[in-house]
């Protein structure tokens, strides 16, 4: 049974989608539209535990995609906030569409790329970055950023691991390599099938 006592769990079940929200991070990916650029179920759990999203804190989630690691954060307690800074306009409606949809209205969408995008924006407790990652990105968000705040960052090509390898180097933090398969049909039979490694770094600036 539902706590309906609780603000998100009223906006949830005010958000007419039909099906009740599951309170843990890491929902369904089906909870989401989506044209596949999506931080998946098992992999956007271990994101909300490394960004840890407490009361009222507030996150840029840069390179926002459809929206879910923004979504969950703000799903996570009524009073956290978050910005998802995205430079295409067809993704940022659709963040915005999933957004109203699962009930937390006070998400705001910036439109634009990263690191240019980022001036002006009231300073973040956590920051992730899904998707810009560049030295550039990293070296302005180190320069910028106030100490303290937490930094989680992923990458799946060689040469963003790398970027994320030479920064954990000099920063600190810790690397979590993240190599997840699941079942597929072989013929009659199943198999595991990998998805991409994804390297996570997590570091508190
Ligand atoms: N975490 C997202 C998926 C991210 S996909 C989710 O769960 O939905 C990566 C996204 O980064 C894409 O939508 C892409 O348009 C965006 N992106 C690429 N370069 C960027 C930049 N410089 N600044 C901000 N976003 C960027």
């Amino acid at each position: 049974h539902r706590d309906f006592s609780h603000p998100v769990a009223v906006a949830v079940a005010c958000a007419g989608a039909g099906q009740p929200l599951p309170i843990c991070s890491g929902i369904e990916d089906g909870f989401f539209e989506t044209d596949s650029q999506i931080t998946k179920r098992p992999i956007r759990a271990l994101v909300l535990s490394a960004l840890a999203p407490k009361p009222s804190e507030l996150l840029w989630d840069i390179g926002g995609g459809s929206g879910s690691i923004a979504i969950e954060w703000l799903l996570s307690h009524g009073t956290t906030r978050a910005i998802a800074i995205e430079p295409r306009p067809d993704r940022a409606d659709r963040i915005r569409r999933n957004a109203d949809r699962l009930g937390v209205d006070r998400l705001i969408v910036h439109l634009g790329s990263a690191p240019e995008a980022l001036t002006g924006l009231p300073p973040p407790q956590a920051v992730f970055i899904g998707g810009g990652l560049s030295q550039n990105l990293l070296q302005d968000l180190h320069q910028t950023l106030p100490v303290g705040t937490r930094l989680v960052a992923h990458a799946v090509t060689l040469e963003s691991e790398t970027l994320l390898t030479e920064w954990h180097g000099r920063l600190g933090g810790e690397m979590l390599r993240i190599a997840l398969s699941e079942t597929v049909p072989l013929g009659p039979k199943r198999a595991w099938k990998s998805a991409y490694p994804v390297v996570q770094w997590r570091v508190t600036l």
